[in-house]
C-alpha cells in the first residue's frame, strides 16, 4: 500500500480534499456535513481510492447518492485513480466489515430501503454500445418519473418533442436553469425514449467535462481523428453542464465544430447549462449564436405545488405512506431545489425505517433540524431590495431605476452586495434584478460596499444590521 509514503499519502490527502471541496459546492453544507465529514480516505493503491465512513448505513447511502460523482471527480483530478470503493470501519486501519465499490455487482436479492437504494445505483451501469463514448444512464430519470409544473412544462414540453419527432424539431434544443432544477434528468429521459423507439440509434449522452476529458485524451494519444469520426456519427448527441467548457478555448472550438457537422446532417443535438446562452462568460460569440439559434428553454424554481407533486411522486416510487402534513411541511420548508427535498426525503424515510417508527412531523423536523436552518436562512434579492429601500427610505423601484443620486445609488449598492452574501446568485442574475445592470456593475458594489465598511464604522453597522435582519448569520 502506498500509504506509507509521506507524498504519495499527502498528495492523496490533497485529491480527496479537491474532491470534498468540489462536493460541498454541488450539494450544500448540510448535506456535505451530514455525508462527508464522517468520511476518511485510507488509501489509494492501484487506481482503486479507499474511503473509509463509520457505519453500514452510511456506506449504502454514499453508494447511492454519491459514489459515481466521488469517482468522476477523482477521475478528473488523478486519472489515474478509476475506482473508488468504501468500506466501513475506522480511518486507522483495520476493522473494515464490507465494502461497497462503483463497478457493478450483482446485488443479493433483499428489500430494505437501503439496499434498494444501492440496487438502483447499481442498476444505473447499464451497459450499452452508446454508453462506451457516453455516459450511462439513470434508470430513474424518465418521462414518466418528470412531474410537471409551471416552472418546468415549457422546458419538459420542449423535451418531449425533441424526444419524439424523427426530424429535429429545433436544433438544438437549450435547457438551462439552477441546481438540482431537472436539466439532467429531462436530457436523461429524452435519451431513454429515443433508445426505447428507435434501438438502432446511436444517441450519446454525456458531460461537457467528459466531452472535455475525452478530447484531451484524444489528443495526448493522437486520436483525434477517431474522436471527431465517434462524435460526428451519432444520431442525437446530449451534451450536459456546457457551462463547464467556458473559457476552455480547444474543447469549444471542437465542440463547435462536432455541434456543426451533427447540425448539418440533421441530427438532434441536446445541451443543458446553469446559464442562459448568453449569459455564459467565456463563451465564443458563434458558439453562443449557434446555441441561441436552436431553441432555449429555462427551468424555474420550483413553486409550493411542484414540490407537492414531486414528494408524492418519489414516496409513491419508495412505496412508503407520507403523512400529508409531512409533505406539506417539507414542501414548505425545502424550496432550494428538487435535489434538496429528494435528499430530505430520503433522509426522512431511512431514518423511519431505521428507527422502526412510523414518519411523523416531529420526527421529520428532528432528523432534518441542519437542512431545515440552511434552508430557512435563504432570502430572495426581492427580499432584500425591500428591507433596504425601507431601511434607508426610498422606493423599491429605486433599486431598477437608472438614478445616480448617491441617496439611492448607496442603497442599491448595499442591496447588490447583499444579494450577492446571502443567496446563491450569480453576478449577472443579480444584476438582471436591478434593472438590467452589468455584472461588473454588481461586482463594483461588492468591492465599494466591503471599502467602505472597512473605513465607515457607521457604514459598516448598518450593513450589519441589515444582514441580521435578513437572516444572514455570523
Ligand atoms: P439539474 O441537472 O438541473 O441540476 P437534476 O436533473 O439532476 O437537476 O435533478 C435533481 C434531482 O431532482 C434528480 O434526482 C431528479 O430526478 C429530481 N427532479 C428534478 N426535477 C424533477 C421533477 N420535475 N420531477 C421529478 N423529479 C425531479
Ligand atoms: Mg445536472
Amino acid at each position: 500500500m502506498g500509504t506509507s509514503d509521506v507524498n504519495v499519502s499527502s498528495a492523496m490527502d490533497g485529491e480527496w480534499a479537491q474532491v470534498c471541496s468540489h462536493m460541498r459546492d454541488e450539494i450544500g453544507d448540510a448535506a456535505f456535513d451530514s455525508w462527508f465529514k464522517p468520511m476518511s480516505v485510507r488509501s489509494v493503491d492501484g487506481g482503486v481510492a479507499m474511503i473509509s465512513v463509520p457505519t453500514r448505513f452510511m456506506r449504502d447511502w454514499i453508494a447511492n447518492n454519491y459514489l459515481e460523482q466521488i469517482q468522476a471527480l477523482w477521475c478528473a483530478i488523478n486519472k489515474q485513480v478509476t475506482n473508488v470503493e468504501i468500506s466501513v470501519g475506522n480511518a486507522q486501519g483495520g476493522g473494515i466489515l464490507s465494502q461497497a465499490s462503483a463497478q457493478a455487482q450483482k446485488a443479493p436479492p433483499s428489500s430494505s430501503f437501503s439496499d434498494r437504494l444501492v440496487q438502483a445505483s447499481r442498476a444505473s451501469v447499464l451497459q450499452n454500445p452508446a454508453e462506451e463514448l457516453g455516459a450511462p444512464l439513470d434508470p430513474r430519470y424518465t418521462f414518466e418519473n418528470f412531474v410537471v409544473g409551471k416552472p418546468n412544462e415549457f422546458a419538459h414540453a420542449a423535451a418531449k418533442r425533441v424526444a419524439e419527432a424523427d426530424i429535429p424539431p429545433f436544433n438544438p434544443l437549450f435547457m438551462y436553469g439552477g441546481v438540482g432544477l431537472g436539466k439532467t434528468h429531462l436530457m436523461h429521459a429524452i435519451a431513454h425514449h429515443m433508445r426505447e423507439v428507435h434501438p438502432t440509434r446511436t444517441v450519446v449522452y454525456l458531460s461537457a467535462e467528459k466531452f472535455m476529458y475525452r478530447f484531451i485524451r484524444a489528443l495526448r494519444e493522437q486520436k483525434t481523428v477517431d474522436f471527431k469520426e465517434q462524435f460526428r456519427s451519432v444520431d442525437m448527441l446530449l451534451i450536459d453542464d456546457v457551462q463547464f467548457i467556458a473559457g476552455k478555448d480547444s474543447t469549444q472550438e471542437e465542440l463547435f465544430h462536432t455541434f456543426n457537422a451533427l447540425v448539418d446532417q440533421g441530427r438532434q443535438i441536446v445541451l443543458s447549462a446553469d446559464k442562459s446562452p448568453s449569459d455564459i462568460e467565456g463563451l465564443e460569440d458563434r458558439l453562443k449564436s449557434r446555441l441561441n439559434h436552436g431553441l432555449v428553454a429555462d427551468l424555474h424554481a420550483t413553486t409550493y405545488e411542484l414540490r407537492l407533486g414531486i414528494l408524492q411522486s418519489k414516496a409513491e416510487q419508495l412505496g412508503v405512506e407520507l403523512p400529508i402534513k409531512v409533505t406539506e411541511f417539507l414542501a414548505h420548508k425545502i424550496a432550494s431545489n428538487v435535489r434538496e427535498l429528494e435528499g430530505a426525503l430520503n433522509r426522512v424515510v431511512a431514518h423511519s425505517q431505521l428507527v422502526g417508527r412510523p414518519i411523523t412531523l416531529e420526527t421529520s423536523q428532528e432528523v432534518l433540524h441542519d437542512l431545515l436552518r440552511a434552508n430557512d436562512r435563504r432570502v430572495t434579492i426581492e427580499e432584500i431590495q425591500k428591507k433596504v429601500a425601507e431601511h434607508f427610505n426610498i422606493r423599491v423601484a429605486d433599486m431598477h431605476s437608472a438614478r445616480r443620486a448617491r441617496s439611492v445609488a448607496r442603497p442599491r449598492q448595499i442591496a447588490m452586495f447583499l444579494s450577492k452574501q446571502l443567496t446563491s446568485r450569480s453576478l449577472p442574475e443579480i444584476g438582471r434584478k436591478f434593472g438590467g445592470r452589468d455584472h461588473t456593475t454588481v461586482m463594483h458594489a461588492v468591492k465599494k460596499v466591503g471599502e467602505l465598511s472597512l473605513h465607515d464604522q457607521d457604514f459598516a453597522e448598518d450593513v450589519e444590521l441589515l444582514r441580521r435582519m435578513l437572516g444572514g448569520v455570523g
